[in-house]
């Protein structure tokens, strides 16, 4: 499997497993690898929910 995050093969016994609420399993080389990817989706969210700054 690979990383989700940065796309490196995992090594069997190694990474993280992260199910997310929709039930699929994301799966992350190193813990740094996760927290990256979820900080990513949060400001990726963030930044649908922000109007459009009007141009000036
Ligand atoms: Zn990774």
């Amino acid at each position: 499997m690979k990383c989700s995050y940065c796309l490196n093969e995992i090594e069997k016994g190694t990474g993280f497993a992260f199910v997310s609420r929709n039930g699929t399993t994301r799966y992350y080389c190193t813990n740094r690898c996760k927290k990256l990817n979820l900080d990513h989706n949060r400001k990726l969210k963030i930044r649908k929910a922000k109007p459009k700054p009007k141009a000036s």
